[in-house]
């Protein structure tokens, strides 16, 4: 089935892995729906651009996905711009990193609401809609840490497990119809996010920012090399597409080899 006129919440979308996909879907003429915090001038400039490159309708949706009310008003925001919800990608993501002694209550509750909680929110808020049409397809954006740990990242970790976890009943609940739902587990993504582990690694190591960016995908992406935003974008088209209909449930790991290790 072609992604021609579909339509797409794209969580995240204003930056890194959630842009690349929002650019990949609207590439196969998938109307977007961005979301995502960032300058107003700068989404809408945004807005504008992925709309003449692609010959799309581009909406955009401010909701932080820290609050369940405004995961709905979004999903309802797409309902009516474009008559309902083809695609979901729960992609928003936020870390913070410390030891669990150190690590403060309110990161936990965040990244808690922002990593796991809003998907379990817009999946609620999409499922119906995707019943009556009797086709969906719902994309996790977890990670390599919902399939392994690291030190330091105990809300992170534990987000990503669950959301790997929330992608399996999803998926057994409509296994019957043509509605699907997988997880992308990435490993190192060269993003904002990670940039800033780089920064911190450096002030830390008392090393350069090269230095630290090396020393970071030597740990642990033998590849040696980021998983760039646009592979990750592919990926989602192609669980999109008629080749990508037979996964459900599905933890699907891009990462350069971390977890082969
Ligand atoms: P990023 O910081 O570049 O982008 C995050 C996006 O989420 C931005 O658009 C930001 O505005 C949005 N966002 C943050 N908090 C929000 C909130 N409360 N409500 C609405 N939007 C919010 O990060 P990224 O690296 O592109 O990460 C995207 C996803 O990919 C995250 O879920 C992250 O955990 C996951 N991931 C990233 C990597 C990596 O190496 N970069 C690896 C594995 C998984």
């Amino acid at each position: 089935m072609s992604l021609k006129g579909k339509t797409a919440i794209v969580t995240g979308s204003t930056s890194g892995i959630g842009l690349g996909i929002a650019h990949a879907l609207a590439g196969q003429g998938t109307n977007i729906l961005l979301n995502g915090f960032g300058d107003a001038g700068e989404i809408q400039k945004l807005k504008e651009s992925l709309a003449k490159q692609y010959g799309v309708k581009v909406e955009y949706s401010a909701a932080d996905m820290s609050k369940p009310a405004e995961i709905r008003d979004m999903a309802t925001l797409a309902e009516k711009t474009f008559g309902g919800v083809d695609v979901l990608v729960n992609n928003a993501g936020i870390q913070f990193t410390a030891p669990v002694e150190e690590f403060p209550d309110d990161k936990w509750d965040a990244i808690i609401a922002i990593n796991l909680s809003a998907a379990f929110h817009g999946i609620k808020a999409v499922i119906p809609g995707m019943k009556k049409k009797g086709w969906g397809r719902i994309i996790n954006i977890a990670s390599v840490h919902g399939l392994v740990a690291s030190a330091n990242k105990a809300a992170y970790v534990a987000a990503k497990h669950g959301i790997v976890g929330l992608t399996k009943v999803v998926a057994l609940e409509n296994a019957t119809l043509d509605i699907t739902c997988n997880a992308i587990c990435p490993g190192w993504v060269h993003t904002p996010l990670v940039q800033k582990q780089i920064e911190d690694k450096a002030k830390v190591g008392n090393i350069s920012v090269d230095e630290a960016q090396k020393r970071l995908l030597g740990e642990k992406q033998p590849s040696q090399r980021f998983v760039k935003p646009e592979q990750l974008g592919e990926l989602v088209v192609f669980l999109c597409g008629p080749a990508g209909s037979g996964f459900t449930g599905a933890a699907l790991n891009v990462d350069g080899g971390w977890m082969a290790q």
